[in-house]
């Protein structure tokens, strides 16, 4: 039967064991937490904290209020949930009453969260994130200083976490790697006089892969969990999570040399057999795709013509026996990271732009979960 939207297939398996993998590589005592923002990075936040939580996961960070709310309803209370874009205005009391921890990230954040803290005469708990050289979102150092010195005397000051985030951990050599892990270590010697207690926290998935001098005690891994390469241009120790079948719509025969798509930007020669496949632009196969683009039918490789659109794109199938009924466009052999490195984007922004129109299939160690 023709089916007019694609079928993502998500192996939980597969991310169980990357979670596996990456916390087996971990010096003694630090955690792996897992980033599953962004519903996951696209692939879906509560299969994927479901079944981290069943090979023991406990850590987990979202952006939004939203996505912490969704996420702590569903899952167990022994669930440790960080919210990195912090407190939405008057939203304090969702926090304490659902167990929520902000990550504070500039004197205004802190500010207005001690003064909540005021209000109900009590220290909650909440993570700080220093910048050390992202220069995003972070307490700066003077700042964080500022706030050791002003903290002595009123104390509802509760961090049970420091973290910060690497800005060049996909390129071990880059120096700046170095100097953020010194900015970050000092910061901690610091927090650590005054909260001896406070779990520390630097290291994305390319950083875990730095060395146990960038583990602390967690890790905060996303790419790695969803099959994405830590480490570019090395072999990617991880298992591949996703695969996207987009059904074909039509098959037709070039009857003279044909341009295909808008623009007319390339022509095929006579004879040569076009599918058009359900899976445009709006649907995550990015325009860039089209200047660089691979599918596979039945491990044949396949190449598109023309520009990609927003509903549909055209592969050239004459290599192809028959008529294929549909084009993967990522599996094990057709990865997120040849994807990535084909078409210049990240692995990170095809992984979170698979919108939603396809049909998501879970599948757990080979059974079907629809
Ligand atoms: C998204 C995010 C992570 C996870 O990063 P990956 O590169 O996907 O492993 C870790 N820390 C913070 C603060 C993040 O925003």
């Amino acid at each position: 039967m023709i089916s007019s939207t694609g079928v993502l297939t998500i192996d939980l398996t597969a991310i169980q064991s990357n979670w596996l993998y990456v916390s087996a590589l971990l010096r003694e005592g630090a955690e792996c937490a897992a980033a599953v923002k962004a519903n996951a990075y696209g692939v879906g936040a509560l299969e994927v904290t479901k079944a981290l939580y069943a090979v023991g996961c406990r850590y987990f960070y979202v952006v939004t209020l939203h996505e912490a709310v969704e996420l702590r309803n569903a899952l167990p209370s022994d669930v440790v949930l960080y919210v990195l874009g912090g407190v939405p205005d008057d939203m304090g009391d969702v926090f304490v009453d659902l167990n929520l921890i902000p990550v504070l990230y500039s004197r205004l954040a802190v500010e207005q969260w001690l003064s909540f803290c005021g209000l109900h005469e009590q220290a909650f708990p909440c993570a700080l994130k220093l910048n050390t050289g992202m220069t995003r979102l972070g307490l700066d150092t003077a700042e964080l200083d500022q706030l050791l010195e002003a903290t002595t005397n009123i104390s509802y000051l509760n961090p049970v976490l420091v973290m910060s985030h690497l800005a060049c951990a996909d390129e071990p050599e880059h120096p700046l790697n170095d100097e953020q892990l010194q900015r970050f270590s000092s910061a901690v010697i610091k927090i650590k006089v005054l909260y001896p207690k406070v779990k520390t926290s630097l290291a994305n998935s390319s950083g875990t892969f730095l060395g146990d001098a960038y583990h602390f005690d967690m890790v905060r891994i996303g790419a790695a969990l969803y099959g994405i390469n830590p480490q570019v241009g090395s072999a990617n120790p991880l298992s591949p999570v996703i695969n996207l079948k987009l059904p074909v719509l039509q098959i037709r025969t070039a009857e003279r040399r044909e341009s295909v798509g808008y623009g007319a930007t390339v022509s095929v020669a006579t004879g040569t057999r076009l599918a058009v496949i359900a899976g445009g632009y709006a649907d995550g196969i990015h325009r860039s795709l089209g200047l660089c683009p691979k599918g596979q039918f039945d491990g044949v490789d396949l190449n598109a013509v023309g520009r990609v659109s927003m509903d549909s794109c055209v592969f050239d199938i004459t290599g192809v026996e028959g008529d294929p009924d549909y084009i993967e466009v990522i599996n094990d052999a057709l990865s997120l990271d040849c994807l990535m490195s084909a078409n210049k984007t990240l692995g990170y922004e095809v992984l979170t732009s698979l919108g939603g129109r396809y049909r998501r299939r879970y599948i757990v160690a080979g059974a079907d979960n629809e």
